[in-house]
């Protein structure tokens, strides 16, 4: 069994509906079970209608939008014009019941669901009009319960049963709906945004599914930015964590969380290209074969600010490092990348929004010194720890080439190693990296 999600972008129109079709049908051996998002920008639209209308102005012109672009798939596509007719009223009336009130989590979740429920009966009705029985389901109706945690909801754990229970013996294709579930009593929910990623992992892992492809529009995971590096190519296998390392990193990758429960189950996920369904994507699986490259990605994230904080007290002293750091708890402030010494802490954050208080309450035992425009650049691959050259090769490169080099980090793990430098020298860096390590 085959879990294959298409994105917004996949099924954006009637001519790449026409391609999802096929892809499907070139795996229906496999026997696929399909996950869709809404129609590309649905989502936002729908959440830009119930905010206007419970601002009390007029959301007429989102509704349009929603209608006009729906209905015009349904005409290319030769479907029934009738098709989304009950979503589109309940969409209505959900906007009018709400008119002049805010809507809470719980509402805008209901608000949110009509994007997968209408993309589902276009693809199915699609498929069985050109001669693939298929059949549409809301997820809950295949066991896709959550807690009641509207906006970011979670699978509870019976779900993962009833998912098994709830597609056994179907016998047409499932086209399921990405994003959104509902509580036991009823309540519909939705799994955070972009969480159609998430719904394919989750309905894999229940279905022990042979792997999970995620359809977009990119060939996959790619060894640098594109537009950083031009012979930047597609990364065919990464582990999980080399995968989680590349999107804090700043790549476009599938955000972690999502195919964790795939990785628990050692479920591969492959990230595949709706426009070049031939191409063979990006592969993430939860272990490395052992025969892998060493270095698997250079990525960049600019725009960081960096923190040394010095200290002569820290020598020798019990519980530095946790005031430090309770410090950054207590204001809630998330720290990326730390180097320590006897007497200091280097430290980089995404940006510098809250740390004015954090730094007041540092001065009082130590001297905080910091930098903003900084970047980090990050080596990424799990292999490099059995192989000693590359800290020095990357550093010695940087020397010649008169990147300075403020802070260099490498995790006990040698997934990644970072180097954090001005925001006007990370290009560069990345470019002699990529050159030097592929
Ligand atoms: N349609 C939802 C969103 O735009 C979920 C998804 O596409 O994964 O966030």
């Amino acid at each position: 069994m085959l879990v294959m999600k298409f994105g917004g972008t996949s099924v954006g129109n009637a001519v790449r509906i026409r391609e999802v079709a096929e892809i499907i049908r070139s795996r229906l051996p496999e026997k696929p079970v399909v996950i869709v998002s809404a129609v590309g920008g649905i989502t936002d639209k729908l959440i830009a209608a119930a905010k206007k209308c419970a601002a009390g102005e007029n959301s007429e012109n989102e509704l349009n939008e929603i209608e006009t672009v729906h209905q015009a798939i349904l005409s290319d596509l030769g479907l029934d014009k009738s098709l989304l007719q009950d979503e589109l009223k309940s969409f209505r009336e959900i906007l009018q019941e709400n008119r002049d009130s805010t809507f809470d989590a719980q509402q805008m979740d209901a608000v949110q669901s009509f994007g997968e429920r209408m993309s589902v009966k276009i693809l199915a009705a699609y498929l069985a009009r050109t001669g693939t029985a298929a059949k549409a389901f809301p997820a809950w109706d295949i066991g896709m319960i959550t807690n009641d945690e509207f906006g970011n909801a979670e699978p509870v754990g019976a779900a993962e049963e009833k998912i098994k229970a709830g597609l056994k013996g179907i016998k047409e294709v499932p086209i399921i709906t990405g994003f959104i579930g509902k509580t036991a009593d009823g309540h519909i929910t939705t799994l955070g945004r972009g969480g159609s990623d998430y719904t394919a992992a989750i309905i894999g892992a229940a279905l022990h599914a042979k792997e999970i492809q995620i359809w977009t529009d990119v060939d996959g995971v790619m060894s640098a930015d594109p537009r950083i590096v031009k012979e930047a190519h597609t990364i065919d296998t990464l582990t999980f964590n080399e995968a989680s390392e590349l999107a804090y990193f700043g790549a476009k990758v599938l955000h972690p969380k999502t195919i964790l429960p795939a990785m628990r189950k050692g479920i591969p996920v492959r990230v595949l290209n709706t426009y070049n369904p031939d191409s063979k994507g990006t592969v993430i699986v939860s272990k490395r074969s052992g025969n892998g490259q060493l270095v698997k990605a250079v990525s960049c994230k600019k725009n960081v600010s960096i923190y040394h904080i010095h200290s002569l007290r820290m020598l020798d002293a019990a519980g530095f490092l946790a005031r430090i750091f309770n410090i950054f708890r207590d204001h809630k402030k998330s720290v990326d990348t730390i180097t320590t010494s006897e007497v200091s802490v280097s430290l980089t954050v995404n940006n510098a929004e809250g740390m004015e208080p954090i730094v007041e309450e540092l001065a009082k035992f130590a001297e905080v010194r910091f930098a903003h425009n900084r970047a980090i650049v990050c080596i990424i691959g799990e292999q490099m720890h059995e192989n000693p050259v590359v800290p020095g090769k990357a550093l010695t490169l940087m020397g010649r080439n008169n990147i300075n080099v403020k802070m260099i980090s490498q995790g006990a793990s040698e997934i990644n190693i970072t180097l954090v430098m001005d925001n006007t020298d990370a290009e560069k860096a990345v470019q002699l990296l990529h050159k030097e390590f592929f």
